[in-house]
């Protein structure tokens, strides 16, 4: 997971080098590289953040979101999972409340399936 995010961080700076984009000013970049570290924190494999989104999907979806993380706090207790890695990890993905888990953070996008590449 480490080598990846660097990865896509060098690409985000190689692409602002390439438009010689004067709007992004050093702030937006240290808010970016914040949001990657908080994202590394994630202390969950692929199966286990795929439990958790389905967990919490369906919490949210009986009892809607009271803008904090009650389902994910109740799914990382019964799996053993330390809170403040979990809530960081979740932050630098936008999951600030359980709904914003559900929206914002991506399966896909925070484990990356390895496709075939075509000949
Ligand atoms: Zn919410």
């Amino acid at each position: 997971m480490d080598v990846r995010i660097s990865l896509d961080l060098d690409e985000i700076r190689a692409r602002a080098a390439r438009e010689e984009d004067d709007d992004v000013e050093w702030d937006d970049w240290q808010e970016v590289e914040d949001r990657w570290a908080d994202a590394v924190a994630l202390p969950l494999d692929r199966p286990r953040l795929e439990s958790l989104l389905g967990h919490v999907e369906t919490a949210v979806d009986a009892e809607g979101c009271d803008h904090g993380l009650r389902a994910t706090d109740a799914w990382a207790a019964r799996n053993g999972v330390p809170l403040d890695d979990l809530h960081r990890g979740l932050r630098g993905y936008g999951g600030h409340c359980d709904c914003e888990v559900v929206l914002n953070v991506d399966l896909d996008a925070v484990f990356p399936r390895v496709r075939p590449s075509p000949n």
